[in-house]
């Protein structure tokens, strides 16, 4: 059998979960190598952005969410440093640092491009990177007192349970230290209610999460500018302001540049994928993760997590390397996922189930979900590091 080769476009989550995926299932190991896996990733670091949230109230160090990528070659796998320069999806080819790589499959996983707007790194801190999670707790550290911000500056975004578990780890964090009477915590996202993709019943306990910690929550507000030290937003009333002593915030996300001049995005922005195969309008080209935008419902989309994109990366492994042993693909994607939300009191809640046939709910706040939040963490390090 002539040796393949497969690449894999970015070592995030997803990419990291195929290549492991890959390898395992085609059974390289050492030299005896049945297909070569090239991964392309432009960080010489991966980080477990689940933890980030961690970061931002001083349960984690940055070590402590990201790993080097050069110690997890072997077995097939191989990285190739630096910033994707083209990807051909009809000759199957991907150029990195000026050399052209041809592969006999190709998987994206690039994640989402961050976008700052309006200098609103200049105002607080993007909570959605290693550096803005740190300087947060940074000035969370030497808080007294005054209003706390967490605002959502666009849509979509990846992980849209982050702002909310956000804000639940900073109350918990102030009443800790024992001024959470001096500070007000608002959430202002630019949706009518709380993930509106998992339903009522989801929005209205978050909500009622929310309710419980007194923090204020500001739906409807678009974000449109800042202004000295204000935050201004569209909202169905009008033109509105706030101010904030400690402005954390999501950044705008595109799909990378790279991938919107290859031809490969459809109308939405994001790569639309075969929601049963990930596999895309090219042949042997799938994308997975949060480049992708699956469609639920009329205006609602798969959310962008990490636990999709893990099965997405399983799905695809699977079906690649039963090509490769000329075989037909037999694995289909099933939306079924769960994301564990920590609510800061050594609790936390699951939301998620089966998202293709609309069967999600959110499981009473418990010690339990909280351990399993770690050990997500743990095993994510131990399986792929
Ligand atoms: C604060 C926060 C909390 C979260 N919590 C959860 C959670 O609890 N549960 C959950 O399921 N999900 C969570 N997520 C979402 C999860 O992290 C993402 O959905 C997941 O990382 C998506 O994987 P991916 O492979 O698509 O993208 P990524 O993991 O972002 O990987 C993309 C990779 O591509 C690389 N790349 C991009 N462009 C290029 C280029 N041009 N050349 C080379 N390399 C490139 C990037 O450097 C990156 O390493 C959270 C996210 C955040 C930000």
């Amino acid at each position: 059998m002539e040796q393949q080769t497969i690449l894999v476009l970015g070592g995030g989550i997803g990419g990291l979960r195929t290549a492991r995926e890959l390898s395992a299932k085609l059974g390289n190991e050492g030299d005896a190598i049945v297909a070569k896996i090239l991964v392309f990733e432009k960080e010489q670091k991966s980080t477990f952005s689940p933890s980030l949230t961690w970061l931002m109230v001083g349960k984690r160090k940055e070590w402590q969410v990201e790993r080097e990528l050069n110690t997890t070659s072997g077995d097939g796998i191989e990285f190739i440093f630096g910033s994707i320069e083209n990807v051909d999806p009809k000759n199957l080819t991907v150029t990195s640092g000026g050399k052209t790589y041809k592969g006999n499959h190709i998987v994206i996983s690039l994640g989402a491009q961050q976008v700052i707007e309006q200098q609103l790194d200049a105002h607080g801190h993007n909570f959605y990177t290693v550096d803005g999670a740190g300087t947060f707790y940074e000035s969370l550290k030497s808080f007294r007192g005054g209003h706390v911000v967490v605002m959502v500056s666009s849509l979509p975004y990846k992980s849209p349970v982050a702002p909310y578990e956000a804000a639940m780890l900073i109350d918990n964090y102030l009443r800790e230290k024992g001024i959470r009477e001096k500070a007000q915590i608002s959430v202002v996202v630019p949706e009518n209610e709380p993930m509106p993709f998992a339903g009522k019943e989801v929005s209205e306990n978050i909500l009622k999460l929310m309710e419980a910690r007194e923090i204020n929550y500001l739906p409807g507000y678009q974000f449109k500018a800042t202004r000295e030290k204000e935050l201004v937003f569209t909202t169905a009333e009008g033109d509105k302001s706030l101010t904030a002593d400690l402005l954390t915030f999501t950044p705008k996300h595109e799909s990378p540049t790279v991938i919107q001049q290859a031809g490969l995005t459809g109308k939405s922005g994001w790569v639309e994928v075969n929601r049963d195969t990930l596999k895309t309008d090219f042949d042997h080209v799938y994308a997975i993760g949060d480049i992708t935008t699956i469609t639920l419902g009329e205006s609602t989309q798969l959310p962008k997590a990490g636990v999709f994109a893990q099965h997405q990366a399983q799905v695809v492994a699977h079906n690649i390397v039963r090509e490769i042993y000329g075989k037909s693909a037999d694995k289909l994607f099933k939306a079924e996922g769960n994301y564990i939300m920590d609510l800061g009191d050594g609790k936390a809640s699951k939301v998620g189930g089966d998202f293709y046939n609309n069967e999600v709910d959110i499981k009473e706040a418990g010690v339990m979900n909280q351990w399993m939040k770690q050990l997500q963490e743990r095993s994510w390090f131990i399986k792929n590091f």
